[in-house]
């Protein structure tokens, strides 16, 4: 009998195209758990958590204790000892909780806060830093852009001061996710003034130094069960200990942590444009117009062809990119078309799962109004779609 209303939301997961290389069948498994706990333990809070602007602070110990959070650290700090490739899951899987906000306040925290710990750190950096990270005791955070500095990280003006036993910091910071309620937060700051990009340091502050202060948490098109903030530094003193990696080197570190940020970028625009898809697809079967289902229309179905040959595109892009990143090779060029050309495919097709969708995608219940939102931020976020295409462009000689 044709159904006269819509179908409901579905819970279809996405589809079973991430069982190729580099992953094996560890990875396969690892998928799974992830997946099933995005079902049982995140899907059903999340629309509460989007209202509330944060997910609980306990999301971070829940996803420490079940290993998420140190897959690819060493056992020694507590990690899974794993590697890239089982982070790369953990990024790709993410999206199956239904809320980007979810995904980037943990994805931040695992992606781009704790990795300069990691890779440059000392013994004792990673003692302290990394292992309560790892456990979701503390919440980390990275501060790169500044209200005046984007894209164009050279320009940076947080100024971190030399004084006796340390540095005295100055300065501000614009967009830092999970920024609110760091405990942490991996800071890029200028300790030479005239040396353009080669005066930037990394410096760990910790929020209950003197001087340090969350300015605001700001309002958002999407992410919203994540928090972003302004922060605000006036004569925050920084013992030496906390310098990470070399004075003046860090301009290298912020080179190689964007190769992974757009890595995982990448991997979570894989995923959020599978989920879209299969949840359309089993839409697109159910829901009746003119007596039949609205997938047999031609012009649905030539539309599901087309978004499926855009996530076969977007995949395999990025998964060769991961290979060779894995592998050691220098993949900047690999990393920056998957990031290119997967951001801007999220919007497009979870915007054409949307109209698929009719009126009910524009209903908050379908989840797809969100995805778009929360999709948004990839062209612009961790290097905007103008700076990969110059990145592109000039190893081209123009
Ligand atoms: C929700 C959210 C979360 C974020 N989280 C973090 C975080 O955790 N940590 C962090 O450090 N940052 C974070 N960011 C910042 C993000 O990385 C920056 O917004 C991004 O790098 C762009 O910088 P900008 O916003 O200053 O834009 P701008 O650099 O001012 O760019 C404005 C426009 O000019 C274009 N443009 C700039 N330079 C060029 C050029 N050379 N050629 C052509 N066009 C150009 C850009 O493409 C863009 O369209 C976050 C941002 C958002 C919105």
């Amino acid at each position: 009998m044709p159904s006269t209303s819509a179908p409901a939301p579905s819970s279809v997961g996405p589809s079973s195209g991430s069982d190729q290389p580099p992953f094996g069948d560890e990875h396969r498994d690892l998928r799974e758990t992830i997946r099933r706990w995005c079902e049982l333990e995140l899907r059903p809070h999340v629309d509460e958590w989007e209202d509330a602007r944060e997910f609980p602070r306990e999301l971070y110990e829940r996803a420490g204790e079940l290993g998420f959070l140190g897959l690819k650290y060493p056992i020694e700090f507590g990690g899974q000892g794993g590697d890239y490739l089982h982070d790369a899951v953990w990024a790709e899987a993410l999206p199956a909780c239904g809320s980007g906000g979810v995904a980037a306040g943990l994805g931040a925290h695992t992606g781009i806060a704790t990795p300069p710990i990691f890779k440059f750190g000392t013994e004792a950096q990673k003692e302290r830093f990394l292992r309560p990270a790892i456990k979701g005791e503390k919440v980390c955070a990275l501060g790169i852009t500044e209200p005046g500095a984007g894209s164009d990280v050279a320009s940076i003006r947080t100024f971190a001061k030399k004084i006796d036993g340390g540095y005295l910091v100055n300065g501000s910071k614009m967009f830092i996710t999970n920024g609110v309620r760091a405990d942490y937060l991996v800071c890029a700051v200028k300790t030479n003034q005239e040396g353009g990009h080669q005066g930037l340091s990394f410096l760990i502050l910790e929020r209950e130094m003197a001087g340090y202060e969350v300015a605001g948490k700001l309002e958002k098109m999407g992410w919203h069960a994540s928090d972003t903030a302004e922060l605000s530094f006036a004569d925050v003193e920084v013992p030496d200990e906390n310098l990470l990696g070399e004075e003046n080197k860090g301009f290298y570190l912020i080179m190689a942590n964007f190769q992974w940020e757009r890595l995982l970028m990448s991997l979570g625009a894989v995923g959020a444009i599978d989920l879209a898809i299969a949840q359309t697809l089993a839409y697109a079967k159910e829901r009746q117009a003119f007596g039949r289902a609205i997938g047999s229309f031609q012009t649905i179905r030539h539309k599901f062809a087309e978004m499926e040959t855009t996530l076969y595109a977007a995949r395999s892009m990025t998964y060769d990119a991961l290979r060779r990143f894995h592998g050691g090779e220098d993949a900047t060029a690999e990393v920056t078309r998957a990031k290119l050309f997967s951001q801007r495919a999220a919007v497009d097709v979870i915007d054409e799962c949307l109209q698929i969708h009719g009126g009910y995608g524009y209903m908050r219940e379908y989840g797809l109004e969100r995805a778009l939102r929360d999709a948004r931020l990839g062209p612009i976020g961790g290097g905007t779609d103008e700076v990969m295409k110059e990145i592109l462009g000039r190893r081209l000689g123009l």
